[in-house]
């Protein structure tokens, strides 16, 4: 692939969006897109969808279903369905891989080795994803903590040997904008952000955090952890 990029920085996005759609998307109907946005329906999220469904209505979106979300989450993909029009696909891990690292009876993998468990669960399943794609779509923003503040608009990533190329279009908009622009759009939103998530992962590894000075705060309370791995490992 030609990683020649160019330098959108400082760009709206919903034009980041345009010139990703028209780079790498326009396959003919019955063909699936090969570009992609991940969501795990957090406030971004669902702005990126909206974002993206308004440049191309045929946007192709991805949700990892750890077997570990909360019903409010797991009730977001029906909710995104109804309001957008969007039926986010939903991926699992290989049940084999689960049934030998993490089996029913023991001490969850999730309380032994978190990363182990994120890679199963999340960073291994998107790599299959991302093998039908050459354009990977995510609603990371510079404020939500340290792990992100970097986070360029384009990059070039590679899984499984090649080159796969990141967008993500949100990254300037912090989360005020965020939030003003579902409530303006009436929107969906995950319920436990009510409740004093600033974001919301698996139910085993998410606590309320009021007054976090970052969204990642109540993620893996306790451990040095802030990312799962998606945006890290891959
Ligand atoms: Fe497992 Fe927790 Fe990672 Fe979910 S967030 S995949 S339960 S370690």
């Amino acid at each position: 692939m030609d990683v020649n990029l160019p330098d959108l920085e400082g760009q709206s996005a919903a034009d980041i969006l345009r010139w990703t759609f028209d780079r790498f998307s326009g396959l003919p109907d019955g063909q699936a897109d090969r570009v992609a946005i991940s969501t795990a329906f957090g406030p971004s999220g669902v702005v990126l969808l909206h974002l993206a469904q308004t440049v191309n209505p045929r946007v192709r979106a991805f949700f990892l279903d750890t077997g570990y979300h909360f019903p409010e989450t797991l009730g977001m993909v029906e909710r995104v369905r109804e309001r957008l029009g969007i039926a986010v696909e939903v991926v699992s891990a290989d049940p084999a891989v689960v049934s030998v690292e993490d089996p029913p009876g023991g001490v969850p993998l999730h309380a032994r080795d978190t990363d182990r468990c994120c890679g199963i669960r999340k960073v291994d399943p998107t790599r299959v994803v991302l093998r039908g794609l050459d354009a990977w779509i995510a609603a990371l923003r510079r404020d939500q903590g340290p792990t992100r503040a970097q986070t360029p608009v384009l990059e070039v990533r590679q899984s499984e040997g090649r080159d796969l190329v990141k967008v993500n279009p949100l990254v300037a908009w912090d989360r005020k904008r965020i939030w003003t622009y579902l409530f303006e759009n009436d929107l969906p939103y995950n319920p436990l952000h009510d409740l004093g998530y600033p974001s919301v992962g698996c139910a085993p590894c998410t606590a309320p955090a009021e007054g976090a000075s970052n969204e990642r705060e109540g993620r893996w309370a306790g451990q040095a952890k802030l990312e799962c791995g998606l945006h890290t490992r891959i």
